[in-house]
């Protein structure tokens, strides 16, 4: 087919969904005309409806269409959260209360009334319908679109709102959106007398599904049903009619009432829908290019999200009047009026808008998905949260094959075992490893068993918050100590064999001779080595050599101590946590003499100062937490730490998405503790998990040393057990930091909807996501 002639357009918008719509629709309020290329025949209102929350409403008012969208749908008031496994009612909340600006507004909005309304308020003729997108090319600043039906445009500015394909994120080099490994079902029933439903959001969870149903109007009653299909589940998405019976199966094999299921089953055919559902690997958006030049992408484009916060059409939203400001006021805003080139403005106003929108991005992908895997887990148990820190795993890791019998030497830089951040929570996973290594109940015997957790809000003083720790696990009673560093780093080294452990010993370059290794040590001196394993940390020698991403900076910090009362502190066995006034900390208790405790918070530039000295720092501490409303017993553990125990660092983990392709090991050299899985200290798991690694490297290099009666040391079997150990735990490590992450960003968070969201029903999760982590089971060795 002959190109056509391109016809010029100034903004090209790709995609009449919420996002290109509402970008077009900002920029016509700015007074900025764009072109929308929608690839379906008309509007594509496809998902039938989706939960708006008040961020989405203020988009809407701000493109003046949120009264028109209020009036056609109604308020939901309450949520319902029942257990699908025990029928029982697990959760209520008020859905209107108020929030930091008003009261909280959450309606179910259609899709179709959505787009409509946001049609009808735009210029005739700025939608052009049955104009896919199949490619784009440069001409200078301009780019050339190649449409399906062999036209082609040429548009200065190029906006892709194309969705979760889209071609303009392709064109940007956006990582491709992941299989969630779970899918969903929707649908829309009809009930043109009136459903005679409460304005109610009800949720069935657990039973491996997440269900809900809401009612839009009163004629109108949206539904949906996720899942993690098994092999069994293969075709049911072949057709509307088998879908909706295997939703019914299911919904019906659990204790879902009757009024749910009737729901589903007077929906119609064309009104069922169902697709797996992907996400954008949320970290792959924090390097990359969401905006090029005069090119950007909004909505599903930018962010595919799991369904789980109900926010993918809601930022969509935000994306396009955030969109509209930044290019708007680039083109004729008063920052548009001045001198410079017109392409360099848009440079920046889409350069602006990115900025804006990364972390966002990042924040709400990460956030969904991790609320949809917990709240798809069988495990119920409830706890609130904790705040510990991250240990190097040095000699910990280092020292297991030993026990399998094989002999190693350690290379330690310090002149002797530094047990730098005094103590750390220990759980139930850290303990079947240290079980397994043996030292488990040397390590009982010295540390108090928590019973119960305390958390106190730091505005009030008041006790928000009082959990039993004495909980179920998978496979026995959940065990929560804090461990003293230095007793447990004492311990393992004293059941090495002598001169296992070379102090004073730095490595500071390695290369590869063949199948051996050379390490160069500070002091000048070489080593030869067949197997080299990396638990050197978050600064790791080893990692940078395996090519493995820098740990990025958390933009939090936190100090850290401990106090010695030698005629007893008199504290219960209980974790205290002070949360709020932009802080957390925690008191813990080691055993009858030591308590630690930590501090985390964003530090702002006048912060800095203080993180020059320990002392500064401890003075810090202390003036935040004497201005907010803490107990005087645990202000003074902090006063009584000596200054050589404080400490104090930024918060810094690896890129979880870094870790789903990167080398965690090569030939005979591999990582673990924070060398592999720096992470934020949110689940208090960066030392348990070095824990699990040690006992998991240990096994697998043990067996290939001990395999087929050779000495094992041959190149093959080594590589292949190093290979199987990084598979063990590449996942237990994504999977890690991801969660720490997410749960760091919830209970932090001043952003209004997730404060919401963490208010009314995240909390709990969050604090399943602890218990949830911990219960794992690394084997023995
Ligand atoms: C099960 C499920 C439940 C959800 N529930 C909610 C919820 O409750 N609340 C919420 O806020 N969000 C929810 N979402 C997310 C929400 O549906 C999406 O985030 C939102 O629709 C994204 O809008 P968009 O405009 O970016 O993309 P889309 O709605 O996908 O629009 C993209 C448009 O671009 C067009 N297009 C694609 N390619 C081309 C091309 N090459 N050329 C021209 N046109 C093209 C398409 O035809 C389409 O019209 C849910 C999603 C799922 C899967």
């Amino acid at each position: 087919m002959q190109p056509k002639e391109a016809a010029a357009e100034d903004i090209v918008i790709v995609g009449a969904g919420l996002a290109g719509l509402a970008a077009a629709l900002g920029l016509h309020r700015k007074g900025v005309r764009s072109l929308v290329l929608e690839s379906s025949p008309s509007l594509r209102a496809s998902g039938f409806a989706f939960t708006t929350w008040n961020n989405a409403f203020r988009a809407l008012d701000t493109l003046g269409l949120g009264d028109k969208i209020r009036k056609q749908h109604l308020q939901v008031q309450t949520l319902r959260v029942m257990s699908s496994a025990t029928g029982e009612i697990v959760q209520e909340a008020d859905l209107t209360q108020q929030g930091k600006l008003g009261p909280h507004e959450i309606r179910c909005v259609r899709r179709d009334l959505l787009l409509k309304a946001l049609e009808e308020e735009l210029p005739k003729g700025t939608i052009r319908y049955s104009s896919k997108i199949v490619s784009i090319e440069e001409d200078g600043n301009i780019k050339i679109l190649q449409l399906a039906d062999g036209s082609v445009l040429r548009a200065k500015v190029l906006i892709g709102c194309d969705g979760i394909n889209s071609v303009v994120a392709k064109w940007l080099g956006l990582a491709k959106p992941s299989y969630s490994g779970r899918s969903a079902a929707r649908g829309l029933a009809h009930y043109p007398d009136g459903h005679g439903f409460e304005p109610r959001f009800l949720q069935f969870i657990g039973h491996g599904f997440r269900a809900g149903m809401l009612p839009c109007n009163d004629a109108d009653v949206y539904w949906f049903f996720t899942w993690t299909p098994s092999e069994n589940d293969n075709g049911i998405d072949e057709s509307a009619a088998k879908m909706k019976r295997f939703v019914l199966g299911r919904l019906r094999g659990s204790k879902v009432p009757e009024e749910a299921l009737a729901v589903i089953d007077k929906s119609e055919m064309s009104d069922v829908l169902a697709a797996p559902l992907r996400f954008r690997p949320p970290f792959s958006l924090v390097t990359a290019s969401i905006a090029k030049g005069n090119v950007c992408v909004a909505g599903d484009a930018l962010h595919p999200m799991t369904p789980d916060l109900g926010q993918g059409g809601c930022s969509a939203l935000e994306d396009g009047v955030v969109l509209a400001r930044c290019l708007g006021e680039a083109l004729v805003g008063k920052d548009g009026a001045k001198g410079s080139a017109e392409n360099e403005r848009i440079e920046a106003g889409l350069s602006e808008y990115a900025g804006i929108r990364r972390w966002r991005s990042v924040e709400l992908i990460a956030t969904a998905y991790t609320v949809g895997f917990i709240q798809q887990s069988d495990n119920a148990i409830l706890l609130c949260s904790i705040d510990l820190e991250l240990t190097d795993g040095l000699v910990v890791s280092c020292s297991l094959p030993c026990r399998k019998g094989v002999r190693c030497l350690v290379l330690e830089s310090s002149p002797a075992l530094r047990a730098s951040g005094f103590a750390f929570t220990t759980w139930t996973n850290a303990f079947r490893a240290l079980d397994a290594l043996g030292v488990g109940d040397k390590i009982r015997e010295h540390h108090v068993l928590y019973e119960r957790m305390i958390t106190f809000s730091a505005a009030t003083g008041e006790a928000a918050a009082k959990v039993s720790l004495k909980m179920q696990g998978k496979s026995g009673p959940h065990e929560i100590r804090c461990v003293k560093r230095d007793f447990l780093l004492q311990t393992l080294e004293s059941e090495l064999p002598k001169g296992t452990i070379r102090y004073s010993s730095k490595i500071v370059a390695i290369e590869e001779d063949g199948n051996v290794m050379v390490l160069h040590l500070a002091d000048g001196s070489t080593m030869k080595t067949k197997v080299l394993i990396g638990c050197d940390g978050v600064n790791s020698v080893v990692a940078k050599w395996l090519g493995l991403p820098k740990p990025i900076l958390s933009g939090r910090s936190a100090t850290r101590g401990l106090a010695e009362y030698p005629a007893g502190h008199g504290f219960g066995p209980e974790i205290l946590q002070f949360i709020g006034q932009g802080f957390r900390s925690g008191v813990l208790p080691c055993n009858d003499t030591s308590v630690y405790w930590n501090y985390t918070w964003y530090p702002s530039s006048a912060d800095r100062d203080a993180e020059e000295s320990v002392a500064k720092m401890r003075s810090y501490v202390l003036a935040k937490l004497r201005a907010a409303k803490i107990p005087a017993a645990a202000l003074d553990v902090i006063e009584r730490s000596e200054m050589s125990d404080v400490v104090s660092s930024p918060l810094r983990f690896r890129s979880p998405l870094a870790l789903v392709r990167g080398s965690i090991s090569r030939g005979g050299v591999c990582v673990a503790g924070d060398a592999l899985h720096p992470m934020t200290p949110e689940l208090g798991q960066g030392g348990c998990a070095a824990l699990e690694d040690g006992v998991v490297l240990a096994r697998c290099l043990g067996e290939a040393f001990g395999a087929g009666g050779n000495d094992g040391s041959h190149h093959e079997g080594i590589k292949a057990a190093l290979g199987k150990y990084a598979e063990a735990r590449r996942w237990r490590s994504v999977q890690l930091i991801t969660a720490a992450y997410v749960v760091g960003f919830i209970q932090q968070s001043n952003n209004v909807v997730v404060k919401f969201l963490r208010d009314t029903f995240l909390s709990p999760l969050l604090a399943k996501t602890l218990v949830a982590m911990a219960d794992y089971d690394c084997g023995t060795l």
